[in-house]
């Protein structure tokens, strides 16, 4: 008889309990439904299909972008005794054929492919001969051009249901805007599965955006709160920007290895691994890197230039904290990054429409830097989800921001860019606000204007803030078709500002005034850990953890995540009956593991 989900979840896995939707996700499809998955990353998309894996009989084929992806869930299966291989291009022939005959043969639980690979001729043939438990296609996001991670291939996966169709069969993503899910759903023929949708929330992360300044400064300050020995990535927008930071953090003293695109593979798969493998390493990259790196101990991740879009960068930061444990998304942010996007759009060979689209998406995520609100609100709102209070976990929750109002000043900007002529940059604007009587303000006449020098109670660095936060609002727009001019945004958004019937709150640049100091934080798992012997035993297991994991050639991750760790260095187990209800040891961890880790306990590292 095949084993009931609970048990496989207590016994293989370790954990007491399934996380929000995955038990219904689990019982659906074991029973043979198909299922649309929308979790947000680190929610544990993962179990929703390796545990009707275990139950249902046959083999589970999973389909997998990315080979380092597919390479780590193997590794983790077999640390958990289940019978988990890999086919991909990257794979020895010697070893693929192996892995051919044990899918010949039924011995194999689950089965990752590339999605080339699968709709090919030869393994679809092989798959006609063989017991199939599910389809599982991850990362399923990848079939929408609406998405960020675009592949043709999974395009041809529509084949899966007309030649299986008794075959259940699962897509997972953790992208949810709303043409990538129906895109997902016509794409994989998938308008009968239900769908389950866990909240997008990450509680554990704290989100904060500081305006640039000094960049270097800026992220140096932030890393040197207490997270040395952490892992991190610090994404950058380009690759030159990757390789400068990459060496003057390493000059810095960091671990700091670059991963971009025009690095020799070698490099890049070496950079790759050694962030993997090792603590405390911190990748400098461009968005190429990060899809498909599963580590569950990013402790941070760090935006030195503007993302792409507000889902993009959810997507990006979901990376850290997958452990559950503390950590943080930071991000630098300034207006110049700003229209080096709107420039990027521009000057892309994409039709107008999708242009308009991400003209879009580039304004929402504007709107998230220049919030005064609780940001974790503001992203979930994106999501279509609601947060009836702040979290107290963001950085406008934790320092509320100076703001006021600044209806007149908004009337006053948006007059001046009409009068003048709505073909403007900021800068001539600005002149004019604060009546800067210069060559052009004369030539063109525009120090004869009733708005002519209107601003002159405010800066010209407070007017540049200002102006920003309009185009974050929507009342002003960036001409991006023309030379970046500025005009008025949307009739029905500026009329009830010019009218005085509706308000808007300006914030006043955290630049500009002194940043009250945060209290210094330790080390992230330093907040869940109290007391100084606790910690040094956490460190005495990662070392341990680190040698188990050297010997078998794994991350160390696969052998026991930190969140593990910190579990069993504050409980401090006497023997495997107490080890064993530590959540993340299952059966086979604690076979395998369960003296060593005791002797650690009792003793210390190599005692
Ligand atoms: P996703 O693929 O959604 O990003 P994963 O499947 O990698 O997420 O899971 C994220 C982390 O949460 C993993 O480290 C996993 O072991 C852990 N996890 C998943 N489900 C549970 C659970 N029910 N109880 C405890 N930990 C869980
Ligand atoms: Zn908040």
């Amino acid at each position: 008889m095949d084993p009931s989900p609970l048990t496989v979840l207590h016994d293989v896995f370790g954990y007491p309990e399934f996380r929000g939707p995955q038990g219904a996700i689990v019982e659906h499809v074991v029973a043979g439904g198909d299922a649309l998955v929308l979790m947000p990353t680190g929610g544990g998309k993962s179990l929703c299909y390796q545990i009707p894996a275990l139950c249902r009989p046959g083999v589970a084929v999973v389909v997998s972008p990315l080979i380092a992806l597919m390479q780590d869930q193997v590794a983790a299966l077999e640390q958990l005794g289940v019978r988990a291989a890999a086919l991909n291009s990257a794979l020895p022939p010697g070893e693929a054929r192996a892995t051919e005959r044990a899918l010949a043969e039924g011995v194999l639980d689950l089965l990752y492919v590339a999605p080339e690979r699968l709709v090919t001729d030869d393994f679809l043939e092989r798959l006609d001969h063989t017991h199939l438990a599910l389809f599982a296609i991850d990362e399923a996001h990848c079939v929408s051009q609406w998405g960020h991670d675009f592949r043709p291939e999974y395009r041809r996966l529509d084949i899966l249901g007309t030649r299986y169709p008794k075959v259940p069969r699962l897509a997972l993503t953790a992208t949810a805007d709303g043409p990538t899910r129906s895109d997902i759903v016509e794409r994989l023929d998938l308008s009968r599965a239900k769908r389950f949708v866990a909240g997008f929330d990450r509680p554990n992360i704290r989100y904060t955006v500081v305006m640039k300044d000094n960049a270097r400064a800026q992220l140096k300050h932030f890393l040197s709160e207490g997270r040395r020995g952490q892992s991190g990535i610090v994404y950058c927008l380009t690759r030159k920007r990757v390789n400068e930071i990459a060496a003057w953090l390493a000059s810095e003293g960091w671990t700091a290895l670059p991963y971009h695109a025009g690095l020799e593979p070698e490099v890049r798969s070496q950079n790759q691994e050694r962030f993997i493998r090792e603590d405390g390493v911190v990748i400098v990259a461009t968005i190429a890197f990060g899809m498909g790196i599963d580590k569950p101990d990013v402790r941070f991740v760090a935006h030195l230039d503007l993302p792409r879009s507000l889902e993009a960068y959810y997507q990006e930061t979901g990376r850290a904290g997958r452990d559950g444990l503390p950590a943080e998304a930071w991000c630098a942010y300034g207006g110049q990054d700003a229209s080096r996007h709107r420039q990027l759009i521009q000057i892309s060979d994409s039709p107008e429409e999708q242009k308009r689209i991400e003209n879009q998406k580039l304004s929402t995520l504007l709107g998230y830097c220049e919030t005064t609100r609780c940001r974790r609100q503001v992203l979930l709102e994106y999501f279509d989800e609601t947060l009836a209070e702040p979290c107290g976990n963001c950085d406008t929750c934790l320092t509320p921001v100076d703001s006021f109002d600044g209806t007149v000043e908004a009337q006053k900007a948006l007059s001046c860019v009409y009068r003048t002529g709505q073909r403007f940059g900021a800068a001539h604007v600005i002149d004019v606000l604060v009546g800067n009587a210069n060559e052009r303000a004369e030539r063109l006449r525009h120090d004869q204007l009733p708005t002519f020098g209107v601003g002159a109670d405010h800066s010209v660095k407070a007017w540049r803030s200002y102006i920003r936060q309009l185009v974050a609002l929507r009342l002003l727009e960036v001409d991006v078709e023309g030379h970046g001019g500025l005009r008025l945004g949307p009739e029905a958004e500026v009329r009830p500002v010019l009218r005085g019937e509706r308000n808007v709150e300006f914030r006043l640049d955290p630049a500009t005034k002194r940043q009250p100091r945060e209290k210094k934080r330790q080390s992230a798992t330093a907040s869940v850990i109290q007391n100084p012997a606790d910690e040094a035993l956490f460190q005495a297991l990662r070392e341990a953890r680190m040698e188990l994991a050297r010997a078998q050639g794994v991350p160390p991750y696969v052998i026991f995540h930190d969140a593990t760790l910190v579990e069993i260095a504050v409980r401090r187990p006497g023997g495997l009956q107490d080890l064993a209800d530590i959540p993340g040891i299952g059966a086979a961890k604690l076979e395998r593991y369960g003296a060593a880790i005791l002797e650690v306990v009792a003793h210390g590292v190599g005692a």
